[in-house]
């Protein structure tokens, strides 16, 4: 498979074609916006190496990266984590239930309150922006796998 750095390159070097393509389609601001923001944030936080326990994904996040040792427990590497569709939903709903716990445990005993307003209306280009890297991502392990293929079999 490529290097993270390279998935990384390829994610991060293609955002401004994506934003091109966003601002010729005549999205607004605040839609250009969440999307762009949260494609940086899935391309550097996010990506379907995270079932790699001590991968780069997993060592941006810090010492909270141990947070996903069970995710790379539960996904092995370039499993249901690489599908276009559920690979992204697996890690959105893995977040979804540490912000949950974390919610509960950390900040509901401290008075705090789940957040009221959401931004529906934003929902689509998010999501758009978590799920694209991540397609990205999943394109460019299995084009680099055809071609090591491809040579392995003129080699044989
Ligand atoms: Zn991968």
């Amino acid at each position: 498979m490529p290097k993270g750095s390279v998935h990384l390159t390829v994610e991060l070097a293609t955002l401004p074609l994506w934003a091109a393509a966003g601002v010729a389609a005549g999205l607004s601001r605040p839609t250009l916006t969440a999307f762009a923001v949260c494609y940086v944030a899935s391309s550097l936080f996010l990506s379907p190496d995270l079932d790699l326990a001590w991968a780069g994904p997993a060592r941006r996040w810090g010492r909270a990266g141990l947070l996903w040792r069970p995710y790379a427990r539960a996904f092995r590497h370039r499993g249901l984590s690489h599908h276009p569709l559920w690979g992204p939903a697996t890690r959105l709903g893995y977040l979804g239930l540490l912000g949950t716990i974390g919610w509960l445990v950390l900040l509901r005993p401290l008075g705090f309150a789940a957040p009221r307003e959401v931004p529906w209306a934003l929902a689509p280009a998010a999501l758009a922006g978590v799920y694209l890297p991540s397609l990205l991502h999943v394109a460019l392990d299995r084009m680099w796998s055809a071609c090591r293929r491809g040579v392995s079999s003129r080699r044989g």
